[in-house]
């Protein structure tokens, strides 16, 4: 296996950001430095095996809280042509840190990989006193070496020695070094000195091959609105009146959503705009009931609904 290519995508983020101070971990500027540079710094890198071994490309450069559909289709398209090539193991994609469930959420719905796809971030910048990104990233490319099970793998995430399931991961603290968790689905697995230990399997992958319309396809507008204290309708007829396709109500508990904005979104799906309802809790998954006005997302969190959405939208479905 040792002469398999790893791939790395670059997209910025903070694990490639730079702070004016060493000491400096919240006042940043993210997607400084080259996914080349990032690497050229890990102990190892130039040992001579690098060019045979390792592929490296940089899809984009940015603060991952300005994600858009044109970098997600571009990193897609990569993705996929480097999942497709037999002398590759695994892919690792450096991102930033804000919109990581998002993404990760997308490759798996996309294209539930059965090689690995891990993606990898940093809560310090990389010329932080002591940067996390580093340690990071070899413990990405530790997951991104190992052969799944019985063509499992699926999208993961790794951050601070941890492996997350693109489903479950949720960015759940702004400036902890171990910022993700999966709730109470928990981590696959751990990172440690280099080995994996698993505590459950892999998500399945069913490699999924990746359509030539997305490229062209055109992004339906789908909407998150929110149910609180005092929420009503007036947001869901500013979007309907916006040409909103689709909505997602990031609802409260077990998905009980203010009955005047339910009011306003069976009016919404009347006119066939598809709603899909989400929880705002963090932990759990939403339980639908027989008689719920509005289809439930179980499992998914607001964001992923969201892109579950656009995608059945885009498919048609
Ligand atoms: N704003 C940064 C980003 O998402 C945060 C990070 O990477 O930690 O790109």
């Amino acid at each position: 296996m040792s002469n398999q290519k790893i791939v790395f995508l670059g997209t910025g983020g903070t694990i490639a950001g730079t702070a004016a101070s060493a000491l400096e971990h919240s006042d940043y500027t993210a997607a400084q430095v080259g996914v080349h540079a990032l690497l050229a710094s890990l102990p190892g890198w130039n040992d001579g095996q690098g060019a045979e071994r390792y592929v490296v490309e940089q899809v984009a450069q940015l603060d991952s809280k300005d994600m858009g559909f044109d970098v997600w289709v571009k990193l897609a398209i990569r993705v996929a042509h480097f999942l497709a090539q037999a002398d590759v193991q695994g892919i690792v994609i450096t991102h930033g840190t804000d919109t990581l469930e998002e993404t990760a959420y997308f490759l798996q719905a996309l294209l539930a990989p059965s090689k690995p796809v891990v993606l990898t971030c940093a809560m310090r910048p990389s010329n932080a006193l002591v940067p996390d990104g580093p340690q990071n990233l070899l413990d990405a490319v530790a997951v991104a070496s190992s052969a799944g099970a019985h063509g499992a793998h699926g999208v993961t995430v790794v951050c601070a020695g941890a492996i997350y399931g693109a489903e479950e991961v949720q960015k759940i603290h702004p400036y902890r070094l171990n910022a993700f968790s999966a709730g109470d689905a928990g981590p696959i697995g751990f990172v440690e000195q280099g080995r994996l230990r698993l505590l459950r399997d892999w998500p399945r992958g069913q490699g999924l091959t990746l359509g030539s319309a997305l490229a062209d396809a055109a992004w339906p507008r789908v909407e998150i609105v929110m149910s609180y204290a005092g929420a009503d309708g007036t947001v869901v007829r500013a979007l309907l009146k916006a040409g909103v396709k689709g909505l997602v109500v990031a609802a409260t508990g077990n998905g009980t959503v203010h009955q005047d904005l339910e009011a306003a979104l069976v009016l919404a799906m009347q006119q066939g705009v598809k709603v899909l309802r989400a929880t705002r809790c963090a932990e759990g998954r939403l339980l639908p009931g027989a008689n719920d006005a509005l289809p439930a997302a179980p499992g998914l969190t607001p964001v992923k609904a969201r892109i579950a959405l656009m995608l059945a939208l885009m498919q048609g479905r």
